[in-house]
């Protein structure tokens, strides 16, 4: 900084070979504007100026911070005197030059002001890195300490849960024995066994699977491998010698290199769960127990009142001929009412005699849509959608009959101010649908649950039976078919009958009317019957008919009167007999002996095993009448023994009895 222009281009020029940047102010003030903008490593000064001279600006200099510690030389040609010098130094100069400058002092001085400058700057730059490495490295350990709590306290919790929660977690591999990696502690408190003794022995966990689950697991586990993952519950032999029911469910991990993996599971203990559900399903059975006992018995004590109180009556006072003939109707008409309940009973129980046959089923509905539209009224309208193609189930037509009039019932109920009852068949796949659908009241969720339990009801006393909905539901699951059922509060509801698709339809022999005229015979009839009463009663029937009656309480006595060589016609035999024996056995029997031999059973209801064998022979449902009873005889005994087996449909069909 020099006023005087010669001096200033004298000191540039002496320094301009050093290379530093060089500036050049007119005045004090111009210098110290500079000085705030930009960075100086060495300050030449003209201590004689007009305005501030050199001592003020050297003061304002040094007074500033960024500006403090740069080194001022101060340059003079007037104050050579000793107490100026002194003067100069004390307002902040490290040197005091004096003019004419000589170029080569003033370059060495600079020259070793500037290198002085460049050093400190180094070190002070140094020492602010120096600084820097030590926050730093302060900071990254104070967050490594942070981080490594956190991790501790996140694995202590995870221990916590795994060691408190009845959940074993494993890894293992996914080829069978399923060699486990890591088992979690909680293994022992469920099996007695600690985590270690299944890692170190590979086998270990398979190896008290319980033998009939063993192959289940195996399959399950190892389709893992393309499932991705698998749920499988079996019953484990632990230390305390009891099974326990375990729920092991996991996910196949793809490990890094893609090759080996592995599994990654969860195994629970379901014990308790599972007796809970056993109990659930055996409270509910005997609920379902109860309520049907309930209704048996509500509806037989009323049908046995009007039985047992009309004999009464007629025991007691001879009545004219109208009145007793009034009384013995009532009495009928109460046990036929008995053989109508326990018809549905043994539909629903699915050990009713099905006679299925190979039927054509729009041909069926067609032909008993007069009778719904008699059941529905007039309010309600019935349309009939029918599929155009023959579509023939094999199924017992006076059951799908009977199914359909509970169904077109129901709907009538649900509509009380009337609307449309729609019967829709289609083809789906292997099954004949028959949709039955209606505009009603529809049924809430509480309803719809419950609607096939026998005796549920939601109708007053008298008008519902709560059987309708057994009967279709036992029909069907007997025929290989399924009910399926949606109801909408309001709206209405359909029910979908699936029954079981067959080829042609049988050449269907026309219902035959109970005949009208009962014909009897001579002919010697074996009769085989363990209930007295029942065989004494069908004694007096086959007498009565003119019949001659050999009687058997049971299959050996029967066989002994087979073995011997009095004539007999035909067998007429009770299909449920004790002694191990039943009538099918007998039966068969009997036609080796004797192969022309006529047989016709009679059953109360057919066991489940028996409902197949008894397509071997002829079968008269009980209770029975005279007038059924020596129909079938006839048939029989007029027309020689065939070896193969009865034609299918050529039983005739009863009326439709089972209706509510
Ligand atoms: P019931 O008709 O004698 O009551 P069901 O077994 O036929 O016995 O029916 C049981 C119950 O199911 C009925 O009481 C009724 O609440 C309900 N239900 C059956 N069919 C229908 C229907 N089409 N619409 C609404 N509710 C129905
Ligand atoms: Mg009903």
């Amino acid at each position: 900084m020099d006023d005087d222009e010669r001096n200033a281009f004298a000191a540039v020029q002496a320094l301009e070979e050093l290379g530093h940047d060089l500036i050049v102010a007119r005045s004090g003030e111009e210098a110290l504007r500079r000085l705030l903008t930009e960075q100086f490593a060495l300050i030449l000064l003209d201590l004689h100026m007009p305005g501030m001279d050199g001592y003020e600006t050297a003061a304002l200099i040094r007074s500033r911070k960024r500006t403090a510690s740069t080194p001022i030389v101060f340059l003079t040609a007037i104050f050579r005197d000793e107490a100026h010098v002194f003067q100069a130094y004390a307002s902040g100069a490290v040197d005091v030059v004096f003019k004419p400058v000589d170029p080569f002092i003033l370059k060495s001085k600079v020259t070793v002001l500037v290198d002085l400058y460049l050093a400190t700057e180094a070190m002070k730059r140094q020492s602010a890195y120096q600084q820097w490495l030590l926050d730093e490295h302060a900071r990254v350990k104070a967050e490594k300490a942070l981080t490594e709590r956190a991790l501790a306290r996140t694995e202590a919790r995870q221990e916590a849960i795994l060691r408190s929660l009845p959940i074993v977690v494993h890894s293992r591999s996914i080829e069978p024995p399923f060699a486990p990696q890591f088992v979690s502690d909680a293994v022992e408190k469920i099996t007695g066994f600690t985590a270690s003794r299944f890692v170190d022995e590979p086998g270990f966990g398979t190896s008290r699977i319980h033998p009939d689950d063993l192959e289940m697991v195996v399959q399950k586990v190892s389709a893992s491998a393309i499932t991705g993952h698998y749920s499988v519950e079996f019953r484990w032999l632990c230390a305390d010698g009891q099974y326990k029911v375990l729920l092991d469910e996991g996910v196949v991990a793809p490990s890094d290199d893609g090759e080996a993996r592995e599994i990654f599971g969860v195994i629970l203990d379901a014990t308790d769960r599972r007796s809970l559900e056993e109990q659930l399903a055996q409270a509910r059975k005997m609920d379902a127990v109860g309520q049907l006992t309930g209704g048996v018995a509500h509806d037989f004590n009323n049908l046995l009142t009007v039985v047992l109180g009309n004999i009464d009556i007629m025991a007691r006072k001879p009545e004219d001929d109208e009145r007793r003939a009034r009384r013995i109707d009532a009495v009928r008409q109460a046990a036929e009412r008995g053989r109508d309940l326990t018809k549905q009973l043994l539909a629903f129980s699915r050990r009713q005699h099905l006679s299925p046959v190979s039927l054509d089923v729009n041909a069926l509905i067609e032909g008993f849509a007069p009778l719904i539209r008699q059941a529905i009224g007039e309010a309600v309208t019935l349309d009939l959608l029918l599929d155009d193609a023959t579509l023939c189930a094999h199924a017992d037509p006076t059951q799908l009959e009977t199914a359909l009039l509970n169904l077109a019932v129901n709907a009538r109920d649900a509509m009380p101010e009337g609307g449309q009852l729609m019967i829709a068949t289609r083809r789906d796949r292997d099954h004949v649908v028959i949709e039955v659908r209606d505009t009603g009241v529809g049924m809430s969720p509480e309803v719809l649950d419950r609607v096939f339990e026998p005796f549920f009801t939601t109708k007053e006393v008298g008008k519902g039976s709560g059987l309708g909905l057994s009967q279709v539901y036992g029909f069907v699951r007997q025929s290989d078919g399924e009910v399926q059922l949606h109801s909408t509060v309001g709206q209405g509801t359909t029910f979908c009958l699936r029954l079981p698709v067959s080829d042609e339809p049988d050449a269907r022999a026309e219902p035959e009317a109970a005949p009208a005229t009962v014909e009897g015979g001579r002919e010697r009839i074996l009769v085989v019957e363990d209930d007295p009463t029942v065989l004494t009663l069908t004694l007096d029937m086959l007498s009565g008919l003119g019949y001659q009656v050999v009687t058997a309480t049971n299959a050996n006595e029967a066989l002994e009167v087979i073995q011997s060589d009095a004539p007999i016609d035909l067998l007429f035999s009770d299909v449920v007999m004790p002694g191990g024996v039943s009538g099918v056995s007998l039966a068969r029997t009997a036609r080796e002996l004797r192969p022309g031999l006529r047989v016709l059973l009679t059953s109360g209801y057919v066991g489940e095993g028996a409902v197949l064998e008894t397509k071997e022979f002829p079968l008269l449902d009980k209770p029975y009448e005279t007038r059924l009873l020596s129909a079938k005889l006839r048939t029989l005994l007029d027309h020689p023994v065939t070896r193969s087996r009865r034609p299918r449909g050529s039983r005739p069909r009863q009326t439709s009895a089972a209706a509510e």
